[in-house]
């Protein structure tokens, strides 16, 4: 039995198969290049039928599964209908900060309506001088009886256009905490935020990036999240665990590119002969397929170990970035053995390796995740 697609026979996984193929996600995920909005009927529905935060406690009203369950989940909505809906089935994940510091009001007030699909939370760490080195940020957040005033710029952010609010990281300019990164829930109609979009993307077009301006923004101290100067941290964690679980989308939607490039060198008779019979392209093909298995299995190891509460920030880097590498080879072999139509927006290959080639940069570009694993064999070294 292949390894890939995983965990077919799980019953989460038929949950989520179920749910693409009722909700026909493979033809929104098309729909969503051609005319990018975010996709709210569908995180509605996904909130209705309680996918979205597949790994959040249940206490706020997540599924709390297993990681590597989670991992697989993604893998098969990546597989059947492309990067996007994993996405949005992860904005609870991607809000983790605010899900493990925020206060009680905050967590009910913002967390848990957007658990239902009703309110959509963005992440602002880039800035125009800070993106790789996110210890490197500028937004000044200012002191003010009991408010805090932020000012500065968030650049490259996805749901620039449509998220109600931000988890927003800044700089406390004066105390004890001086310099040490803050995070607030910042409403994105408060008075002083303005928003301004790029003029498009290559791909993952849905996600509307853009910049976002904070001209002495007033966010009351209730709003911040967790203690002052203590947000990197909480970041970290964040991070490392969404690395791993992206990996798990971008290998679904490279293999879903595989298996439909196999199918069709099978059929697709060239010099008289079926492609598959010419090794320029079956070699390419079983090496795609040992290198798309193996890193599921890299991937799978580093969740698993997150599960079990152990250091994986090296793993979780090296599995985003092992997917992105060989997802992409993949495609691209899937693009160029189906000749003049692999190249057509006709076929979802040039959609899906345009999807993929953001995670060579979004969360966390391809050199950090190695700057992150670097760091870990430096301080481990040999055993
Ligand atoms: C699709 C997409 C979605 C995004 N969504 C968000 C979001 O929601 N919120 C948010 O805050 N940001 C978001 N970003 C921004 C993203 O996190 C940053 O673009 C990324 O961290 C890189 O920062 P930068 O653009 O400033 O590039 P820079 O920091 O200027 O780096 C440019 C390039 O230099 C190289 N580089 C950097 N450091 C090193 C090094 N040490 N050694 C060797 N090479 C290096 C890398 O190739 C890097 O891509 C998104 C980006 C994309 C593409």
């Amino acid at each position: 039995m292949p390894v890939l697609p995983p965990l077919s026979d799980d019953p989460l996984v038929r949950e989520v198969s179920e749910f693409v193929r009722e909700n026909d996600l493979a033809r929104r995920y098309r729909e969503l290049d051609r005319s990018p909005s975010f996709p709210w009927e569908e995180f509605r529905a996904l909130g209705r039928a309680g996918l979205l935060g597949l790994r959040t406690s249940s206490a706020l009203g997540g599924r709390a599964a297993p990681l590597p369950r989670v991992g697989a989940a993604l893998f098969h909505i990546a597989y059947r209908s492309g990067t996007a809906f994993g996405k949005v089935c992860l904005q609870p994940e991607f809000s983790s900060v605010l899900a493990a510091h925020g206060s009680p009001e905050l967590v009910k007030e913002w967390f848990r309506p957007m658990m239902r699909g009703e309110k959509l939370i963005g992440n602002q760490i880039t800035e125009p001088g800070a993106g790789s080195d996110a210890l490197a940020l500028a937004l000044s957040v200012d002191r003010d009886g009991n408010d805090y005033v932020l000012t500065g710029e968030k650049s490259e952010v996805a749901l620039c256009l449509d998220a109600d609010a931000a988890i927003v990281y800044g700089k406390v300019s004066e105390g004890e905490s001086r310099g040490g990164v803050t995070a607030f829930l910042v409403p994105q109609d408060l008075s002083g935020v303005t928003r301004v979009p790029t003029s498009g993307d290559l791909g993952e077009r849905w996600q509307r990036r853009g910049a976002v301006r904070y001209d002495h923004v007033r966010v009351p101290e209730r709003f911040r999240i967790g203690a002052e100067g203590k947000a990197f941290g909480y970041l970290r964690d964040e991070l490392t665990q969404e690395r791993a679980l992206l990996a798990a989308i971008y290998l679904g939607a490279a293999f879903a590119s595989w298996e439909e490039t196999v199918s069709h060198v099978q059929r697709r008779e060239v010099f008289g002969k079926p492609l598959l019979r010419q090794e320029g392209v079956s070699f390419s093909l079983v090496q795609d397929e040992a290198r798309l298995t193996s890193d599921w299995l890299f991937v799978e190891n580093a969740l698993a170990r997150l599960d079990r509460g152990e250091p994986a920030a090296a793993e979780a880097a090296m599995s985003k970035w092992l997917a992105v590498e060989d997802g992409l080879r993949a495609i691209d072999h899937a693009i160029q053995f189906h000749g003049g139509r692999g190249y057509s927006r006709d076929l979802p290959h040039e959609q899906r390796w345009r999807d993929v080639r953001s995670g060579g940069i979004a969360h966390g570009p391809a050199e950090v995740m190695l700057l992150v694993a670097a760091h870990e064999l430096r301080t481990r070294g040999t055993t």
